[in-house]
């Protein structure tokens, strides 16, 4: 089953060429990575799936991205509508400067509106158990997010996308910051994630990527050169 598919796909920064002529299906439930060496393209594929670069000066685009009925390439399209769906995690955490609370509490407010007190308390709770950080946070729900560890401030941000409960959520090198054993945490999250929502991640870490991915795309100077299930990638010799 196919939730995202990009067909002839290219970007372009002023005259650098970004990405060229990438063709790919994303499969839903699966965790898809992008691998590969700084600067081949990855962060722009996976901004340009939620159109995150288009405000980027100089930055254009040709090909289609789909993401089930929707045409996200499409540029008579409201890209709310398209960030109502896809999530994203950010290489460092940025959590807000409020509380734990505050953080969640904004993007669901912002996302349904006149949604009751008892409700939004309910799908934070929810949201930081699928985060896997309620435990360690419930106490100190009202204290600032910037007290807890680099690890815990990412699975905020998880915790975060996922209240507008997205179908796909974009990681972009979520771990890059973080130590061995947050590291190791994320991936099993993401690894449970997967049950529930599609996950795509931007990696430059090899092991990470036949750790978790299901699927592999390695990306070399702005192509797509191999992918497919990690598997049989990672076994090629
Ligand atoms: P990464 O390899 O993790 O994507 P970079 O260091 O390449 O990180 O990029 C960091 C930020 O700078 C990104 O937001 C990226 O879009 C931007 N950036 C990268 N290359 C350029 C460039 N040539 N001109 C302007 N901005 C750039
Ligand atoms: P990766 O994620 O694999 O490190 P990027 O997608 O960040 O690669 O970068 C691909 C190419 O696009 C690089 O040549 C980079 O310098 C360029 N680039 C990335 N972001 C920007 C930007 N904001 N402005 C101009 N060029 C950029």
């Amino acid at each position: 089953d196919i939730v995202i598919s990009i067909k002839d796909f290219n970007a372009w920064y002023g005259n650098n060429n970004a990405l060229s002529d990438v063709n790919m299906n994303i499969k839903r439930n699966a965790i898809t990575a992008f691998i590969g060496p700084s600067g081949c393209g990855k962060t722009t594929l996976l901004r340009s799936i939620n159109r995150m670069n288009d405000v980027i000066n100089g930055y254009r685009c040709s090909g289609i991205i789909k993401m089930d009925n929707i045409e996200v390439t499409d540029s008579d399209l409201d890209t709310l509508e398209i960030r109502r769906k896809i999530g994203m995690v950010f290489q460092d955490p940025n959590a807000f400067p409020m509380s734990i609370y505050d953080n969640l509490k904004l993007p669901i407010v912002e996302n349904f509106s006149n949604i009751e007190k008892k409700r939004i308390n309910e799908i934070i709770i929810e949201k930081l158990k699928d985060a896997a950080l309620y435990d360690e946070v419930k106490d100190r729900l009202h204290k600032s997010a910037l007290k807890i560890s680099g690890g815990q401030q990412q699975r905020l941000c998880i915790a975060r996308a996922l209240t507008i409960e997205p179908k796909v959520i974009l990681f972009d090198e979520p771990c890059s910051s973080l130590d061995p054993i947050a590291t190791l945490k994320i991936e099993e999250l993401l690894v449970q994630l997967k049950e529930k929502y599609t996950v795509v991640i931007v990696t430059h870490n090899m092991e990470q990527a036949r750790r978790i991915a299901d699927d592999v795309a390695f990306f070399y100077k702005g192509e797509v050169v191999e992918q497919g299930a990690s598997e049989k990638i990672f076994t090629t010799p």
